[in-house]
């Protein structure tokens, strides 16, 4: 199985508009993040977790021809608003590409994009929109996206909820505050973790900072440990050589197999 970060970055991106920081004018293309993407391939099927604002230019970086099944995360704007470049794949296939929501965020997601989700509008007969197929799962209920065994786990993230997963010996954490003693167990075992971390310090009500996602790695004990959906205040190198062995920052199109 192989993973690949499509995008690394908070809901600003890197650079951010207008930012003459260090890191939003560095050289290192590891600076440049796009808004939270991954892309999870095993013999030739492909899973898209989340449809952020750049999504089109991450699929062409990553020469992306098919997906067979997208998974969101939750519904904020970094990681949803790229949802109508998935047009493209069942303009093609000329078939519905499931998506996988959670329950509890379905309708929020329909509401957001009702040109896509609602049957009855009327559309000018030359216009296209994707053709997506919803499918609807429960926190620790398993579900098989693109033919992957995943299962969905539920995270705080301030008021809302994110969901991750746990995918065979992957465990995908992303826009996460908390790690709940449940979750713990059930994420326990795996090599490989995705977890999201803002900056160093100052403490966020909604997202870990990197404190925080170095005491959930502890917790997890995986044998590698990548950081993303990371800010401006923490640039490539100086980050990770300030984190432990088996733990690195991720960037944009880094791939990992497992
Ligand atoms: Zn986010
Ligand atoms: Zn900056
Ligand atoms: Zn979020």
């Amino acid at each position: 199985m192989k993973v690949r970060f499509l995008g690394t970055g908070t809901s600003f991106g890197i650079p951010v508009v207008g930012c003459d920081c260090e890191v939003c004018t560095s050289s290192d293309s590891r600076n440049r993040r796009t808004r939270h993407g991954l892309l999870i391939e095993e013999e030739g099927r492909r899973l898209l977790v989340d449809t952020p604002p750049e999504l089109r230019l991450q699929l062409v970086a990553a020469g992306v021809r098919h997906l067979d099944a997208v998974y969101l995360t939750h519904p904020h704007a970094d990681h949803i608003h790229g949802i109508d470049d998935l047009r493209i794949f069942t303009l093609r296939s000329e078939r519905p590409l499931p998506v996988y929501v959670a329950e509890e965020h379905a309708a929020e997601i329909r509401r957001r994009f009702p040109y896509i989700w609602e049957e009855d509008l009327d559309r000018p007969p030359v216009s296209s929109v994707p053709d997506l197929e919803m499918v609807s799962f429960r926190d620790r209920e398993p579900a098989r996206p693109a033919g992957f065994s995943l299962t969905p786990v539920g995270f705080p993230h301030g008021p809302f909820r994110s969901y991750g997963f746990r995918l065979g010996d992957l465990a995908v954490i992303v826009d996460a505050k908390e790690l709940p003693e449940d979750a713990a167990d059930l994420l326990g075992g795996v090599r490989v973790l995705v977890v999201n971390a803002l900056w160093f310090g100052n403490p966020h009500p909604s997202h870990f900072n990197v404190e925080e996602a170095l005491e959930v790695i502890e917790r997890l004990a995986p044998e590698r440990a990548y950081l993303t959906h990371l800010t401006h205040r923490l640039e490539h190198a100086r980050l990770s050589a300030r984190l432990p062995d088996g733990v690195e920052p991720a960037h944009d199109g880094l791939e990992v197999e497992l």
